[in-house]
């Protein structure tokens, strides 16, 4: 079977507040929040999926709250910033725009050829905004020409690129694109959202510590069950120390760490985030898996509310 990756799944950051993280991602940033739940791994805490309508694979942010944790060192090896796509020409707006909800904007950058707007979101987490996605696709309340598309790329950061790149090449089936400085460029054949990743060389910078701010993991899409445990036999036959299958009720995931030391996932697209509760209700109520079901009075009792836009909700703009 020709087993290739086809970019990104879902990444999973850390944040100390779910309100503010909640405020920032729907009313600024303009995506849905597409899941309400808790992390599976620790219950008491909540674990937020972020993405398009219907949160498809490629456009998924999610974040652990781990309420009032210390800020984490970012650097390698981890994913040090997280990119979506937004429509060409749509940089000047979302500038203004972060500007206007007190958020400090780089200015807009050259990356291989594409136009970059960074900042970072309330916990510091590195957010990019790269204008390469056509003007017509989008939705949700920022208006279509100028919504974010879902995921463009990750930068991992790394303390040397040889090991990683030859993962990605030889093992995932990336192709090497380009290399400006130290970043160095991998695109999946997919063309799909989330098919770049980036790969810094960071080899003096401060190692990476978990805590608010950082990237936990970032997952890559295999279509069905059948193709992840072809992968998960290909990197055991690697010499790779992958998970079994854990079930996240809206997919199905291996983790292992990639030779850099970054925890990579690869998870199912399906079944998806309406297989417990209707597509335009996403978000809106707290989902437990059945597992978990029996321990709602008690986790309902120990969460903290939350508040949730509706959405669309109305057209945001400058
Ligand atoms: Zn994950």
């Amino acid at each position: 079977m020709e087993n290739k990756i086809r970019g990104i799944h879902h990444v999973t950051a850390i944040t100390a507040d779910a309100q503010d993280n909640v405020d920032f991602y729907c009313g600024v940033l303009g995506l849905r929040l597409v899941k309400l739940t808790v992390n599976f791994d620790a219950p008491t805490s909540y674990h937020l999926y972020y993405g398009d309508g219907v949160g498809s694979p490629g456009t998924v942010l999610t974040f652990f709250v781990w309420a009032g944790a210390y800020r984490g060192q970012v650097g390698p090896p981890q994913v040090t910033s997280v990119a979506f796509a937004v429509p060409e020409g749509a940089l000047e707006f979302w500038a203004e725009r972060l500007r206007q909800h007190q958020v400090q904007v780089e200015e807009i950058g050259d990356r291989f050829g594409e136009s970059v707007l960074g900042f970072d979101d309330p916990d510091g987490v590195r957010i990019e905004l790269v204008a390469a996605g056509s003007p017509m696709a989008g939705s949700g309340p920022v208006e279509p020409g100028r919504a974010i598309q879902g995921f463009h790329s990750v930068t991992l950061s790394e303390e040397g690129y040889e090991k990683t790149a030859k993962h990605l090449t030889d093992v995932f089936g990336f192709q090497a694109e380009a290399q400006t400085g130290k970043r160095f460029r991998y695109r999946s054949g997919s063309g799909e959202h989330g098919s770049v990743l980036d790969v810094l060389c960071l080899p003096d910078a401060p190692l990476a510590r978990l805590g608010g701010g950082v990237v936990h993991h970032v997952a890559f899409r295999t279509p069905d069950d059948a193709q992840q445990a072809v992968w998960r036999g290909t990197l055991c036959d690697l010499g790779y120390n992958v998970t079994p299958v854990i079930d996240r009720q809206y997919f199905h995931s291996i983790y292992f760490r990639e030779p850099g030391g970054v925890l990579f996932e690869i998870a199912t697209d399906g079944p998806g985030f309406a297989i417990d509760e209707p597509a335009d209700e996403l978000g809106k109520k707290l989902m437990l898996p059945p597992w978990l079901e029996p321990l709602r009075g008690k986790l309902e009792r120990i969460l903290p509310q939350v508040q949730v836009p509706d959405w669309p909700g109305a057209v945001l703009s400058v």
